[in-house]
């Protein structure tokens, strides 16, 4: 099996509807650290996993200096990006998103 990881920073804005009274709610920015995990039993024909280039066009290019609430159909949590990041590459099975020195939400298929 092999395992390839890239991480990127993303800066982008995004405001959270939430359930109870909240700063978050605020539109504000993060410089997220994103780790995306994907991994495969069989190399592709190039030899790799994924283009650690085709991860970054799919994830730093489609939030990169976004605001996200325009960007993405749903609430954007740091869970809920997680998700989607993985949703959108296959071999990827863990996703990292982390918004702060000390938040870190992960997702990871099952
Ligand atoms: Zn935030």
């Amino acid at each position: 099996m092999y395992t390839v990881i890239k991480r990127m920073e993303v800066s982008a804005a995004h405001s959270l509807s939430l359930s109870y009274p909240s700063k978050c709610g605020q539109l504000h920015g993060h410089n997220w650290i994103i780790t995306v995990y994907c991994r495969a039993r069989e190399l592709n024909a190039d030899g790799m996993v994924v283009d650690f280039s085709h991860i970054k066009q799919l994830v730093k290019g489609r939030l990169d200096h976004r605001n996200l609430n325009e960007t993405l159909p749903f609430n954007p949590t740091a869970e809920n990006i997680a998700r989607w990041i993985c949703e959108q590459i296959p071999a990827c099975f863990k996703v990292e998103v982390q918004e702060s020195e000390s938040n870190m939400a992960v997702y990871e298929k099952d």
